[in-house]
């Protein structure tokens, strides 16, 4: 995927901040133990020694062989010594490594000319922390979701008690996000406005990025503000906005049908949840609208996909902002 410069800038100065931190404090160790122990000095020279004469050797010839197998004794005993010093001093045996957080590029980005994997995971992360930053996320949790706001008698038009019905969806929820997996279902919240789903959605969301996931969190009318900006204006580019929100660990989005409603909206909403069904990544998506009125809306070819394709929660009760 593309990232916008900035996120390449912003990659970069971590990597190189890591770096610099690593072999800073790496000195540090080093000049305190080469103080209590100046033997440690001597046994590095000599190794600094046999390097540079092993490396000489490689041009040499036939007696080159036998000669670099020489210097490495040299080299390994000078490097034993070291350690040795170390370990019998009470030090790990490793003190002085420098403890870089990447061991395979030492904190270049870069290895034998290729990007290294830990630059790839950085800048994948920093565009899902600016993503998210602009969606009003503040997380709820389970344990504030108070069922005793629900009615506890029978609802004579559907025979459930509200009560029970949604502390079953509390608990599902609750399990769905601890045993959360890219591999997740999907699911469909919907019910009147102020009856949770937000909450809930947001505590699953609180539980899965706690468990080191991608997580996409917006709601409808801002991120298809967004998208629309960004196709029709100039600037950040667009594509980029939709791979993350088709390949994101989990994307929940909240308030569908509050947005204003465009045929590019509806195009966009199509590709996004077309796309996460296609690689069976999850999605979990909140409205106010019944399946019936989604159907609607948004014509049979897209509701069908999170109807039929997603676990449907239904949730009943009185607004629960009224009731408090
Ligand atoms: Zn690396």
């Amino acid at each position: 995927m593309a990232y916008s410069k900035k996120i390449h800038l912003k990659a970069k100065q971590i990597l190189a901040e890591r770096k610099d931190t690593a072999e800073r404090e790496q000195k540090l160790r080093h000049d305190e133990v080469c103080l209590k122990f100046p033997e440690i000095l001597a046994a590095e020279k000599e190794m600094a020694r046999t390097g540079a004469e092993a490396v000489k050797a490689i041009g040499m010839g036939a007696d080159a062989e036998a000669y670099i197998e020489k210097i490495s004794k040299i080299n390994l005993a000078a490097q034993s010594l070291r350690e040795r010093i170390l370990t019998e001093n009470g030090y790990d045996k490793d003190y002085l490594k420098t403890k870089y957080t990447c061991e395979n590029c030492r904190d270049t980005g870069a290895r034998d000319g290729y990007v290294c994997d830990c630059y790839r995971k950085l800048t994948k992360a920093l565009a899902f922390e600016e993503l998210s930053r602009t969606s009003p996320m503040q997380l709820s949790s389970f344990r504030d979701f108070n069922v005793n706001y629900y009615p506890q008698t029978t609802d004579p038009e559907t025979g459930v008690v509200p009560r029970e019905h949604m502390s079953n969806i509390l608990r599902f929820c609750q399990v769905y996000a601890d045993g959360f997996t890219p591999k997740a279902q999907s699911l469909l919240m919907y019910g009147k406005t102020g009856l949770g789903k937000t909450h809930l959605s947001l505590a699953i969301a609180g539980t899965v990025i706690d468990k080191g996931y991608a997580v996409i969190y917006d709601s409808a009318p801002n991120l298809m503000n967004k998208l629309e900006k960004e196709h029709f204006g100039r600037g950040q580019n667009s594509e980029d906005t939709m791979e993350m929100l088709s390949t994101c660990d989990l994307l929940i989005l909240d308030d569908l049908g509050a947005e204003f409603q465009t045929s590019f909206t509806v195009s966009a909403l199509y590709n996004i949840v077309n796309n996460r069904l296609l690689s069976s990544l999850p999605t979990i998506i909140s409205t106010n609208l019944d399946p019936q009125a989604l159907e609607e809306k948004y014509t049979e070819r897209i509701a069908s996909r999170f109807i039929g394709n997603y676990i449907n929660l239904g949730f009943c009760g009185n607004d629960v902002r009224q009731v408090k």
